[in-house]
């Protein structure tokens, strides 16, 4: 039998969540390496996928990079999102000096900071989902009148039973999945009030760093949830990479410098 709260916690609570959280995403290390420094927190920004090292015992740390898992395994489904380690390294430093030295100086102004952000945040999520949402219901209406048409035609004789099957099938089976995304749609849409925002538990992760100077394994778990990494845009003629930075308890905050190389 469990009884919980009796006994004053080894590690508090929070600290419990995050490793937690930090071994159910770790991928067991490699055989001949340990796990890198990121491992699991990089995503792509596109296609939502873990970000895949790229590493080899010929490789120098300078050298070594991610791309995204899906574009390794099928280039047409999406783009490289190549970024070095090194590069990587120094942005989220760059983000969680920020982040923190905001923190300290005016814990009023990040707390508010913090709030509206999220806020914001929520409200964009669901202006999109909004659309979409919209989009999705004329799809389904539209549907309705498609298949009530291929059934008049083939009352008339203008289209055999077989195309009739095929067709009709098809069509009902993108109206089902439009509508099942629809439902989800709507719970976005809907959600009242953005998820807690727990900037006390953050703040306390805070006090424990004073000037983070280096990227460590334990640093990166305790601040970070996860890193998103856009693709490089030259459109610029200079190679400029963006990176969001998604913090535990607190959600993104745009503090990350561009990249230019
Ligand atoms: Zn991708």
């Amino acid at each position: 039998m469990t009884f919980e709260n009796t006994h004053p916690a080894i590690i508090d609570f929070d600290s419990w969540k995050i490793v937690q959280r930090n071994r159910a995403q770790r991928r067991r290390p490699l055989k001949q390496d340990e796990a890198g420094l990121f491992s699991g927190l990089v995503v792509c920004s596109d296609c939502g996928k873990r970000l895949y090292h790229c590493r080899a015992t010929s490789l120098k740390h300078e050298q070594e990079s991610y791309t995204c898992g899906t574009y390794r395994n099928h280039r047409k489904q999406c783009s490289a999102h190549y970024i070095r380690v090194v590069v990587l390294e120094q942005l989220v430093l760059q983000n969680l000096q920020r982040v923190v030295a905001y923190a300290r100086e005016d814990e009023d102004a990040f707390v508010r900071y913090v709030m509206k952000n999220k806020l914001a945040v929520q409200r964009t999520e669901q202006e999109r989902a909004k659309r979409k949402l919209e989009k999705e219901k004329r799809r389904i209406t539209e549907l309705d009148t498609i298949i009530q048409r291929l059934y008049e035609d083939h009352i008339i004789g203008k289209l055999s039973a077989e195309r009739f099957a095929k067709l009709s099938a098809a069509y009902e089976t993108e109206q089902t999945e439009l509508k099942q995304s629809v439902e989800a749609l709507s719970v976005v849409v809907n959600a009242v009030e953005a998820e807690t925002v727990n900037i006390a538990s953050f703040l306390k992760i805070v006090k424990k760093y004073t000037e983070p100077t280096e990227l460590t394994p334990m640093l990166l778990h305790e601040f970070v949830e996860k890193i998103v990494v856009h693709e490089a845009d030259k459109s610029s003629g200079h190679r400029v990479q963006r990176i969001d930075v998604h913090y535990n308890f607190i959600g993104e905050i745009d503090f990350s410098p561009e990249y230019c190389g």
